[in-house]
């Protein structure tokens, strides 16, 4: 027989712990091995059922009490499997249909309230509606489409009711004759203190309170389905990386008739080769020849909104800056309007003609000192 390994060694956490410790201990664990995050990790699941069972002990008084005095066997889990309460837990956890979102809004969101000293350990018991998760997907954009917005089509998949049999999961129904409708049944469970009465979900008609005399195909009886969806958004111009448009309904599905939960798109946009974003401001490094930095004059630049013809100064050094005022993003998502920032850099000749040699050595007769040079002069004069 496999031992089963105690339930507070399990969480972490002393035989003492306050319920505030014992759900803080829950959920670090239930994110240390949630099945969606531990796709390469194939211990992962079955830790995280562990610790999922631990706590459903372990956050309910009666339940915590009678495992206290008599270990699993208090508790209904003894042995190797955890065969317990209406033998719901093990065949009731799929992966696969897990999600993240879900279990944290039943478990911590009060999804257990009311009559549920017991129905916690029944696996899919729970018969509370809630809200389907949002989903969050990340879209590549070009830095051109940022700035002037663009539309984009995508497939995603949701899962929506099955058209075939309009959600129900089947046709011919009529009142199931376990429950007679109610869609939990009561069974009663032997233990050492005595016997109890637990509510669990209903096996045969898996909490509807109704059976079909036909199961539906299209959906195999779930009454959902997954469909790829094709969907547009419209992209305002100026959006950055990290910015995120909802899209309403369009997240994982509620259960229980809850509602869907929202899709995030979150922008993630390509450099550019030559403009430099920062917010809405944009950097544009600009080569100056030599005689272009010395003399200054007009100069054509690149802007993200058409060419434009701008004075550069004479005596431009490498490093200098030019601020073009109203020239960055026109940013319609966050209503703000960005600058544009010239950055000037003076290249120096690597390979120059006989005449021009001849031309540079005349000048260099002259004095082309300033007062920086002059002052570097006489630092160096003073060290002879
Ligand atoms: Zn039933
Ligand atoms: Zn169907």
């Amino acid at each position: 027989m496999a031992s089963k390994r105690d339930y507070y060694e399990v969480l972490g956490v002393d035989k003492n712990a306050s319920d505030a410790e014992i759900k803080s201990a829950f959920r670090k664990k239930a994110k240390e091995y949630h099945p969606d995050l531990n796709k390469d990790n194939p211990d992962a699941a079955e830790k995280f059922k562990e610790a999922q069972e631990a706590y459903s002990v372990l956050s309910d008084e009666n339940k915590r009490k009678m495992y206290d005095q008599y270990g699993h066997a208090g508790v209904g889990a003894g042995g190797a499997g955890s065969s317990g309460f209406g033998g719901g837990y093990s065949a009731g956890f799929d992966a696969s249909d897990f999600d993240f979102g879900d279990i944290f809004d039943s478990i911590f969101g009060g999804g257990f309230g009311g009559s549920s000293s017991f129905s916690g350990f029944g696996g899919n018991s729970r018969r509370t509606s809630s809200r389907g998760s949002d989903v969050l997907m990340r879209m590549d954009i070009t830095f051109d489409e940022a700035i002037n917005g663009c539309e984009k089509k995508f497939t995603i998949e949701v899962v929506e009711d099955c058209d075939e049999c309009g959600g129900e999961g089947g046709f011919d129904s009529k009142t199931c004759s376990t429950c007679h409708g109610a869609g939990t049944v009561t069974s009663q469970q032997q233990t050492i203190l005595g016997s109890f009465l637990s509510k669990t979900t209903c096996p045969d008609c898996g909490g509807k309170g109704k059976t079909f005399k036909k199961t539906c195909h299209e959906c195999n009886g779930k009454g959902k389905v997954k469909k790829n969806k094709r969907l547009t958004i419209n992209i305002p111009a100026g959006i950055n990386t990290g910015d995120r448009q909802r899209i309403s309904g369009k997240g994982s599905p509620g259960a229980n008739g809850g509602e869907n939960g929202d899709l995030y798109i979150e922008f993630v946009v390509e450099e550019h080769k030559y403009f430099m974003r920062d917010n809405d401001d944009i950097y544009l490094e600009v080569p100056l020849t030599i005689t272009e930095a010395i003399c200054g004059g007009k100069k054509k630049i690149p802007t993200l909104y058409g060419n434009v013809s701008v004075n550069i100064p004479a005596g431009t050094d490498s490093g200098d800056k030019q601020r073009i005022k109203g020239r960055g993003v026109d940013n319609k998502y966050a209503h703000h309007k960005g600058d544009m920032y010239l950055v000037f850099k003076v290249l120096t000749p690597k390979k120059l003609s006989r005449d021009q040699k001849k031309l540079l050595d005349l000048l260099a007769d002259t004095d082309l000192s300033t007062t920086e040079i002059n002052n570097f002069e006489k630092f160096v004069k003073q060290r002879d």
